[in-house]
Formats: structure tokens, sequence, C-alpha cells
């Protein structure tokens, strides 16, 4: 008993009457009777969320907080009760456990009342259930209030950084198309030039000259490759991306694609097979687009499959319910994989999966890095045409090599 708030068990039932005002006298006797007297100092815990319910609450002096936990770090505050309040009943009532923690919010004395004696009297007095019933509606619908107005707060700050977030995206395009144009001019000239001087018969007979030049010819044209691509993105990224469609054999497209890694299939004891195609219609589509893409995709199966791996490229006519007729052609590959949690991810610009210090510069070795925008480029180009592309793959494994398929459905109807 806190000797200096409640002397004697007659403190406590004056303490309650009004509180609970219309109680017949033995019934205030009861509940002062199983009462017992706590002193809480700030931040003490009162009662646990998850904790047996077997007692009710009334705060006699100071304040407390009612709190929830929605995960280790994080907690919300449900409201403040002060002198008079009760809490606990809750879970009495349904016979369960604690539904939030309750902490003194300063120094707080505590009335706590045995479940069974609440019972009991709860079971007599109509008064003292209407009491209950108007309390707990009318918290409830303090509860609700508040959840309302703050998950419109928490809107309201979302679509604010939703807004700062588009802005910084916008300057971060427009960043990069400036400056991929600006850019690509020199690099053009850079390009010409490395070739004339490599085409220059002096050059070419001065020993160990020949491969320098060499080096400065491949270097420049892989620049020039990369400012193409960023010039594709943001393309991609401002929906600028135009489709000229032309009647256009899609093996022959692959073929060509395929052609251009020959020399590096066999360098890497890759081997590149295709079927299914030869059932293809003529298909309207833009030839330099979907070059592109197809490009980017198989460059990723060499990337990504270590040497003597296979990749397959397969066609079939499929019925799509949302496009109706379409081609498909999946480029399928023994490579390392891609993890799950990145699966949607890797078509978003700039997006490599690990540590993309690690990445060699190599565009066709094992693992060689890019900067990220193959298949931004590749989704782009599709889309372009109306259709779409994803990626599947059992997951990521370097020693396993559960390999990934890439997807790619073009609708004959929107030609
Ligand atoms: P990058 O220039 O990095 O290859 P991409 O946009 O082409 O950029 O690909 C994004 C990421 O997706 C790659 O960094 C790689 O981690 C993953 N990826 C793409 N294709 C494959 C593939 N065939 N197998 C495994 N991972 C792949």
């Amino acid at each position: 008993m806190d000797a200096i708030f409640f002397s004697s068990h007659e403190d406590i039932k004056e303490f309650l009457r009004p509180i609970l005002l219309g109680l017949e006298e033995g019934d205030l006797n009861e509940l002062a009777q199983s009462a017992s007297v706590h002193s809480f100092s700030e931040g003490e815990v009162i009662c646990h969320e998850g904790d047996p319910g077997n007692a009710v609450y009334t705060v006699a002096r100071g304040k407390v907080d009612i709190i929830k936990q929605l995960d280790d770090d994080n907690e919300r505050h449900l409201g403040i009760r002060g002198p008079g309040s009760f809490f606990g009943e809750m879970a009495i009532l349904q016979g369960g456990t604690r539904t939030a923690t309750v902490r003194a919010a300063e120094s707080t004395i505590i009335l706590e009342i045995d479940r069974d004696s609440f019972l009991n009297v709860l079971g007599r007095s109509p008064s003292l259930g209407i009491r209950l019933l108007v309390r707990m509606t009318a918290r409830l619908r303090e509860t609700d209030q508040k959840a309302i107005a703050e998950l419109r707060q928490a809107n309201r700050e979302l679509v604010r950084a939703l807004q700062q977030l588009e802005r910084l995206d916008q300057a971060k395009a427009d960043f990069i198309q400036v400056s991929a144009h600006e850019l690509r001019t020199p690099v053009a000239a850079l390009s010409g030039y490395a070739q004339m001087i490599q085409n220059n018969p002096t050059v070419q007979e001065i020993s160990g000259l020949e491969s320098l030049v060499q080096g400065l010819v491949d270097s420049a044209d892989r620049l020039h490759r990369i400012f193409n691509n960023i010039l594709d993105v943001s393309k991609v990224m401002s929906g600028e991306m135009g489709i000229y469609r032309t009647p256009l054999s899609i093996p022959v497209i692959l073929k060509g694609v395929a052609s251009t890694f020959e020399e590096v299939l066999k360098e890497r004891n890759l081997s590149l097979e295709m079927e299914g195609l030869q059932n293809f219609p003529l298909y309207l589509g833009d030839s330099d687009l979907l070059y592109k893409a197809f490009y980017h995709l198989i460059n990723n199966s060499i990337k990504y499959t270590p040497d003597g791996g296979e990749i397959r490229v397969f066609g079939k006519n499929v019925e799509v319910p949302e496009l109706g007729p379409c081609i498909e052609i999946t480029v399928e590959d023994t490579g390392i994989g891609i993890p799950s949690k990145d699966i949607d991810l890797i078509f978003e610009k700039f997006y490599q999966i690990g540590e993309v210090a690690f990445h060699s510069s190599g565009e066709t070795v094992f693992k060689g890095g890019g900067p990220g925008l193959g298949l931004t480029i590749a989704r782009g180009a599709v889309e372009a045409h109306g259709g779409r592309i994803w990626a599947e793959s059992p997951g990521y494994d370097e020693e396993k090599c559960p390999g990934s398929r890439f997807i790619v459905q073009l609708p004959l109807s929107s030609q």
C-alpha cells in the first residue's frame, strides 16, 4: 500500500466511488478489498503486450503511455491515460492476453484489481457493464480516428517523397541524356581518328605500335557503344523510343546477333543453339530495336555462363490471354542464375546484382560487368512493340549454375 496516497482500503473505496458511480456498496467494498497499490517510476512497464490478463488497473496518480510494439525497433503510441482511467479490462473480458504494453509516463501510482473480483462484480452490476461498454466504444473510436489520421499523414508524406524522387529521377535522366549526347560526338571522332591511324601504312610498319593502336580502336569503339546504350536508355526513360516497323524475319535477326558473337563463343567454348524459329511468320517490327533486344539478351547469356556452357534460343507461336496471338522467343543459358529477390529489378536501369566494384569490365568475359543497361534497353524495345519480357531462374549459384531464361512475347495483333 502506498502509505502517502492510500492509507486504508476505505481510501481506495472512496477513490473508486466517483469513478464507478452507481456501484452497490458491497461491490465497491469487494473491489477495494482485492486492490493492491503499486508505484512506478517514469518509463517502468506496468503490463506487457502478450502477458496473460490477470488484473485490471486504474491510474490513481500520474500518467501512463499505451504502446503497441510494431517490430523490434518501432512502437506505435496508442494514447495516454491519467487518473481515474481503467486499462487492462479488455484482455480479461476476452479471456486473452494483453494487446498493448502500458508504461508509466511519469511517476505513477496504480491500483491493481484482481481479475476474479472484477469479474464477480461485473456479473452482478449492470452499471459497471454499461460503463465499460461505453468506455470501450469511445476508446475504439478514438483509436480508429487516430489510426485514420496517422494513415492520412503517412500517405501525404509518401506522396511528397514520391514526388521528390520523381523530380530527382528526372534530373538524373536529363543529366544522363545531355552528357551522353555531348560525349558521343567527341568519342565518335576519337574512334574515327583511331581507325585512320590504324589504317596508316607507316603505323602498320612500326612493330609494337600496331597492337597499341588496336587497343585504342577497341576502347574507342567500346566507349562509343556505351554512349549509344546510354542514349537508348534515356529514350526508354523519356518514352521517346521511336518504332519504325517493316516486315522482318525474326530468325534472320537472331542469326545476325549470333554471328557477331561467333568468335567469342568459340573462344569460350560456349554452344549457341537455335530451335523452332523457322515456323515464325514474317513479323512487322523494328529490326533495329529487335536486334538490340536480342543482342543484349544473348550478350548477357554469354557473360553470365561459364566457359563450356550452353545457350539455347527457341521460338514458338503462342496465344496469350492479354496479348492475343504472339511469337515467343526464349533465350536460355546454363549460367550462374539470378537470385529471386533481383529477378524483376534487373530490368531497371543501372541495376546490377552484387558488388558492382567486383565486376570486371569485359563485355563478353565470364561475369564481365557492363553499366547495367542491356536489360532496360531490351525491355524498352520489346515494350515498344506492345510485347513483354521477363526472366525466370531457379536462383543464383556460381557452383551449380542453375541457369536463367529470358522470355520475350511479341504480339502479332499490334503490328
Ligand atoms: P549489365 O550491363 O550489368 O549486364 P544488364 O541490364 O544487361 O546489365 O543486366 C542487369 C543484371 O542482370 C546483370 O548485372 C546481371 O547481374 C543480371 N543478368 C542479366 N542477364 C543474366 C543472365 N543471363 N544470367 C545471370 N544474370 C543475368
